[in-house]
């Protein structure tokens, strides 16, 4: 079968390990045929990523804090001195303090809620600002979203709240970079076990009510975003802009289950 993304440069931003949804992205981007360049946040992680590398087979793995413009600025040269040009941007972050992802939502401090914002939706904007002149020739931006940004999940908390103001980010996004042929994207996964997903009170309950309630009686595979993501990334997405597309099983059609 053809490769869907031969001669597209991707950038991934938010690996942090093998359970991260970035991860099995850049996975699913290098079986296209895509030159792929991995970052990852602070020292703590270089090394873990640079081992998962060695699976993955990226081209490069650089440093990004997407919350330190220094280090946005940084990457933005290296690439440049690199002659390196984007055909994707994959922006797969978001951060929120534990305890406001288990309390009730009005108990949120300003910090927390900044933080949230700051991390999770803000940096989309940082991020795209920053990068998307290095897209010569058009192209996709996606991230990653989640149903709690525009239903209330319990728990979910500040963290939906990001979600929503991402969304809003995807649509404002898309609007103003259209015009270089750059397609802005979300995709709204279902709930998956990953590092930031444990930090989520009773996320394993969420689990077992999505694969009872979802049409498809299951949850969803990180496998599956990603090839969603490879769509959205290929040409094959040329078409779809200022999107949210569900990859959940079916769950967020549902209002009752009985
Ligand atoms: P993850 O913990 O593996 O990934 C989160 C990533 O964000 C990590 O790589 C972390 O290093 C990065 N990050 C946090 N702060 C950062 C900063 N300041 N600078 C740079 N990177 C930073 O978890 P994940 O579940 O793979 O999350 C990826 C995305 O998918 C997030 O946006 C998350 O909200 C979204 N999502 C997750 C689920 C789920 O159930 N796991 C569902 C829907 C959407």
């Amino acid at each position: 079968m053809a490769q869907l993304l031969l001669g597209k440069t991707a950038i991934i931003l938010g690996l942090a390990n093998k359970w991260s949804i970035a991860y099995a992205i850049a996975q699913a981007y290098v079986r296209e045929g895509a030159k792929v360049l991995i970052t990852y946040q602070g020292d703590r992680q270089r090394l873990t990523v640079e081992e998962l590398n060695t699976e993955i087979g990226a081209a490069k793995v650089l440093p990004c804090d997407v919350t330190r413009e220094e280090e946005i600025a940084a990457l933005v040269e290296q690439l440049k001195a690199d002659g390196t040009t984007l055909d994707i941007i994959v922006h797969s972050i978001a951060f929120a303090n534990r305890e406001d992802l288990s309390r009730p939502f009005v108990e949120t401090s300003r910090d927390g809620y900044l933080l949230a914002q700051n991390v999770s939706a803000y940096s989309l904007v940082a991020v795209s600002r920053a990068l998307s002149p290095l897209m010569t020739n058009g192209g996709a931006i996606l991230t990653l979203s989640y149903l709690g940004g525009v239903r209330v999940v319990q728990n979910y908390n500040v963290m939906g709240v990001a979600k929503a103001a991402l969304e809003a980010c995807v649509r404002y996004l898309a609007s103003d970079l259209g015009a270089g042929n750059i397609r802005v994207n979300a995709i709204s996964a279902g709930p998956i076990k990953t590092a930031s997903a444990r930090g989520i009170r009773d996320f394993s309950k969420v689990l077992d009510v999505v694969a009872n309630l979802a049409p498809l009686r299951r949850n969803t595979d990180p496998a599956e975003v990603a090839d969603t993501a490879v769509f959205l990334g290929s040409d094959l997405g040329r078409g779809v802009t200022g999107n949210v597309i569900y990859v959940d099983a079916g769950f967020q059609i549902m209002g009752l289950g009985l």
